[in-house]
C-alpha cells in the first residue's frame, strides 16, 4: 500500500498563510486587551527586566536572556549611573534600546535621549533596533504615538524617545531630558557629553547609562568604569567551588596526542572545566556610590568556545582589536596608529648596531628603493622567539643607480639574510639584479593604499601585495607591544656624512613623522609630516617574519598559540 500525498496548492497556502495572519493579530489583540485590565501596580512595579520579557517581543517570540543571564541584573540595577566596559556582540545594545523603551512606558510624560556617535549610526540603529522593538511588540505598537514615526522620534504612550548622532549640530538646540543612553561612548564627541548631563539637570529621574567597547586605557568608558565598583561575573567551579571570573589565563588546554590540543576555560585552583552556564556579578573595587559598573567579555557567553576566541585571537587584525572586541578590555598603549608616544629607551636592545653580527642564516631584510637614497633594515630571528632584533639600519645614498643593487646585494649575503623584500618601484633594474644575485630569498612588495588587507603572497612570481595603512598600523601596535628591539644606540653611526643624526635616530624620526589615522569612512589613511621609508621597510620585516612563522614547524604555531598575554588590567 503507498501513502498518498496531498499536494498543497499555491491558492491554498496563501488562504493559510492567511489564516495565520488572523490569528496572529486575534492574539495580539487579546494581549492588548489583557494588558488594558491589568493591575496597574504591576505594570509599573515589575523590574525592567522582567517586565521588557513580558511586554516586548524579538520578532515573532518573547523576549527573553537565554544563556544571557548576566544581562538581567544590569537591567534591574536602579544606579542613576551604570557603565558597561563591553566586548562586542552581546546584545547590550539590544538591550538597553528595551530598558529606555521600558523607562519611557513605566515613567508618564518623561524624555529619552538614546545617543550614538553619528547620524548615520543612528539611521542603522533606529532601523534595526528600535523599529523592531515598537512593530513587533502588540503593547509598543498600541501606545506608539502616530505621527512621530520618524528615525529620531519616536512616541510611546506620554513620552518621547529621542535618537541622534552626537557629532550632529542640531544636538545644541535639545530639550530638557530625563534618561540619556550613550551607546559607543569611546567613539562620541568628547565635549557634548557633559551638556549632555547638563539637560537632566532639571529632572527628577536623571539616570544615565554609558556603554561601549573600550579603545586605550585611561580614556572614554575605561575611566568611567574605574569610577565604579567595577563588577566582574563569578562563575564557581563544580568541583573545587573556587569563584572566578574568566579571563584569558583560564583558557587551557586538554593535550589528547601532540596533534590534537582541546582548548578549555578551566578553574584556575584545580583546572576543572568551568560551567559557564549560571554566574553572579560581584564589585571588584570600592566606586562612588552612584555609580555601578559592569565588565562583558564574550568569554561570558556559554555559547562561545574557548576556541573561538583563539581563532578570534588569531585572525585580528590588530591585537588591540582582539583584546577590545573580544575581552572588553582597553589595550595598553594604544593609540595604535602612531608612535609618537612610546618610550624609545624600552625598546632599546643590548646590542649595538652591527651588520656584522652572526645571524646563522636567521635574518630578514627589507629594502625601500630611491634615488640618491635608499634605505634598508636587517632584522636577526630566532626559532622559539617571537620577537625581532634589529642589527642593522641602511641609509645608502649615490647618485649612480647601479650602485643601489650591488650595495644590497653585499648587505643581504653579509647577514646570511633568509628573506629579502624590496619595494617593487625598481622592479626592471634593481629588482631583477637581486633575483639574479639572491635568488627564491627575494621578494618584491606593492604597497596599496587600496584593497587586501592581509598581506597576500604570491609563490609563483615572488610578489607580495600589502595595504600600506595596515601594515604600518599593525606596525606600531608591535613597537609598543616591544616585540621588536631596537639596536643600541651609543657607537653613533651616522646616517649621513654630514650630519650628526643617527641611523637610529633617522629610524626614529621616520617613525614619528607618520600617522595612521581613519577617516570619516572608517578607512585608514596615512598623515604625513615628513619621510616614511625607514618605517616603511621595518613594517616589511613584520610581514616577512610573520609570513615566516606561518610556514615554519607547527610545533612553533602551537607555541605561538599557548602564548597568553595578561593585559589591560593594569
Ligand atoms: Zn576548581
Amino acid at each position: 500500500m503507498t501513502t498518498e500525498r496531498r499536494i498543497i496548492t499555491s491558492d491554498e497556502n496563501v488562504e493559510r498563510q492567511m489564516q495565520g495572519r488572523v490569528l496572529e493579530d486575534f492574539v495580539r489583540s487579546c494581549i492588548v486587551m489583557a494588558i488594558d485590565s491589568a493591575d496597574d501596580s504591576e505594570f509599573y512595579e515589575v523590574p525592567n527586566a522582567e517586565w521588557i520579557a513580558k511586554y516586548t517581543r524579538k520578532g515573532a517570540s518573547a523576549f527573553g536572556y537565554k544563556n544571557r543571564d548576566f544581562q538581567i541584573d544590569i537591567l534591574n540595577d536602579p544606579a542613576h549611573h551604570k557603565v558597561v566596559m563591553k566586548s562586542a556582540q552581546m546584545g547590550i545594545s539590544e538591550i538597553m534600546a528595551r530598558d529606555c523603551v521600558c523607562r519611557l512606558c513605566k515613567n508618564d510624560r518623561t524624555k529619552a535621549l538614546y545617543t550614538l556617535p553619528t547620524d548615520s549610526d543612528v539611521g542603522i540603529f533606529s532601523d534595526t533596533r528600535v523599529r523592531p522593538i515598537f512593530e513587533d511588540s502588540p503593547y509598543i505598537t498600541r501606545w506608539s504615538g502616530k505621527g512621530t514615526d520618524n528615525l529620531g522620534r519616536k512616541q510611546v504612550k506620554n513620552s518621547f524617545l529621542i535618537l541622534r548622532g552626537s557629532w550632529d549640530v542640531r544636538l545644541a538646540q535639545m530639550m530638557d531630558i530625563d534618561f540619556i543612553y550613550i551607546d559607543e561612548f569611546d567613539r562620541q564627541k568628547p565635549d557634548i557629553i557633559g551638556s549632555l548631563r547638563a539637560r537632566m539637570d532639571g529632572s527628577a529621574y536623571r539616570y544615565e547609562t554609558d556603554y561601549s567597547t573600550p579603545t586605550i586605557e585611561g580614556f572614554g568608558i575605561h575611566t568611567l568604569y574605574l569610577d565604579t565598583d567595577q563588577k566582574e561575573w563569578y562563575v564557581t567551579c563544580n568541583r573545587c567551588g573556587e569563584e572566578q571570573f574568566i579571563t584569558e589565563e583560564h583558557i587551557m588546554f586538554y593535550e589528547e596526542d601532540e596533534e590534537h590540543i582541546e582548548p578549555y576555560f578551566g578553574c584556575l585552583r584545580c583546572k576543572t572545566k568551568l560551567n559557564r552556564f549560571t554566574g553572579l556579578w560581584k564589585p571588584t573595587a570600592k566606586g562612588k556610590p552612584e555609580m555601578s559598573g559592569y565588565h562583558i567579555t564574550q568569554a561570558m557567553s556559554p555559547m562561545i568556545s574557548a576556541a573561538d576566541i583563539l581563532h578570534k585571537k588569531e585572525t585580528s587584525q590588530l591585537e588591540a582589536d582582539y583584546y577590545n572586541y573580544t575581552w572588553g578590555l582597553p589595550y595598553r598603549g594604544s593609540s595604535e596608529g602612531s608612535v609618537e608616544t612610546i618610550d624609545y629607551d624600552s625598546i632599546m636592545g643590548d646590542h649595538p648596531l652591527d651588520p656584522d653580527s652572526r645571524t646563522g642564516g636567521k635574518a630578514i631584510m627589507s629594502i625601500d628603493w630611491g634615488l640618491p637614497w635608499s634605505w634598508a633594515e636587517i632584522r636577526r630571528i630566532e626559532d622559539d622567539n617571537p620577537d625581532g632584533e634589529i642589527i642593522w639600519i641602511e641609509c645608502f645614498k649615490s647618485t649612480n643607480p647601479d650602485d643601489h643593487p650591488d650595495r644590497m646585494i653585499e648587505l643581504a649575503r653579509q647577514a646570511e639574510a633568509c628573506m629579502v623584500m624590496a619595494d617593487i618601484g625598481y622592479s626592471d633594474s634593481r629588482g631583477y639584479r637581486l633575483k639574479q644575485a639572491l635568488g627564491d630569498v627575494f621578494w618584491e612588495v606593492a604597497s596599496n593604499s587600496v584593497g587586501t588587507v592581509e598581506p597576500k603572497f604570491n609563490l609563483k612570481n615572488h610578489h607580495v601585495v600589502c595595504f600600506k595603512e595596515r601594515i604600518l598600523k599593525r606596525h606600531f601596535v608591535l613597537l609598543k607591544n616591544k616585540r621588536i628591539w631596537l639596536p643600541h644606540d651609543t657607537d653613533k653611526i651616522k646616517f649621513a656624512k654630514d650630519k650628526s643624526q643617527t641611523r637610529v635616530e633617522k629610524w626614529l624620526e621616520h617613525h614619528k613623522s607618520i600617522k595612521v589615522r581613519k577617516n570619516r569612512d572608517g578607512v585608514e589613511e596615512m598623515v604625513y609630516a615628513g619621510q616614511d621609508h625607514l618605517a616603511l621597510t621595518s613594517a616589511y620585516c613584520d610581514i616577512a617574519f610573520e609570513y615566516l612563522l606561518k610556514n615554519t614547524s607547527t610545533t612553533r604555531r602551537t607555541q605561538r598559540k599557548v602564548r597568553v598575554h595578561r593585559v589591560g588590567r593594569g
